[in-house]
């Protein structure tokens, strides 16, 4: 039997939540920002860039557009990993490969070190942890995936990790989700994805039939279908105690 609050349930429905760990638990946004910031005065690029938020802006954009791509295999990991770098130097008037593939180095090298997670992760975990299964289902490169978790300090909550790279297919593809419920020993009735990506956590999630809660701290407006969906994340507490 479950005590919560005022509350007391005998059967909650879920037993499993999944968290997307990228946007969703660690900072992806603040911690990338502030590695580029770093490697951006290292390399003197403010000669040639008008201003940090002027490449800043760039890389964001390029970068979502190379992992698109990267999901839907029309460029390689080696190819994304330096190639966005390029194309954010050139809208800066630096057309310099070598530059692009050092700083690709020295940005996968150092922004998994960083550990901005969003408000109340801790709190929400340490509540959670003692009542459900906490599993973490990510789309990232695995060597860097371990380092912000353990950096962190969430590598201690997860009961499973479930990483694309390990998979083969990222979210959304169903061999994904199938991969990170077995790992889990889950099934989708008992389960909860928590994410922030439409296009990966969300539609897998649909696509998978299980149950989801939207992940949107910019409160962004959309025409997707969304049933369930948080601000910070320690609403989450809410939907799976009441939950049945
Ligand atoms: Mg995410």
């Amino acid at each position: 039997m479950i005590v919560f609050g005022n509350f007391i349930s005998v059967k909650m429905k879920y037993k499993h939540i999944f968290f997307d760990l990228d946007r969703t638990l660690w900072d992806f946004e603040a911690n990338s920002s502030d590695t580029l910031a770093e490697i951006f005065a290292e390399h003197s690029l403010n000669l040639k860039c008008k201003t940090f938020e002027f490449f800043l802006e760039n890389y964001k954009e390029l970068n979502k557009q190379y992992w698109i791509d990267y999901r839907n295999n029309r460029v390689s990991k080696e190819v994304l990993s330096w190639k966005r770098f390029y194309d954010a130097l050139l809208l800066c008037g630096i057309d310099d490969v070598a530059l692009s593939k050092q700083i690709a180095k020295e940005y996968v090298g150092r922004s998994p070190y960083k550990t901005k997670l969003f408000p109340e992760v801790k709190n929400t975990l340490e509540k959670l942890k003692s009542d459900f299964h906490l599993h973490i289902i990510t789309n990232g490169f695995k060597e860097v995936q371990f380092i912000k978790l353990k950096q962190s300090g969430l590598d201690i909550y997860p009961k499973s990790i479930t990483i694309s790279e390990d998979v083969g297919k990222p979210k959304p593809h169903i061999e994904f989700f199938e991969s990170a419920l077995k790992k889990a020993n889950a099934n989708a009735y008992n389960s909860l994805i928590v994410g922030d990506d439409l296009e990966t956590d969300i539609l897998g999630a649909k696509n998978y039939g299980i149950d989801y809660v939207w992940f949107n701290p910019e409160k962004e407006i959309t025409k997707t279908e969304i049933k369930k969906q948080i601000n910070c994340i320690d609403e989450l507490i809410d939907i799976v105690y009441h939950t049945l």
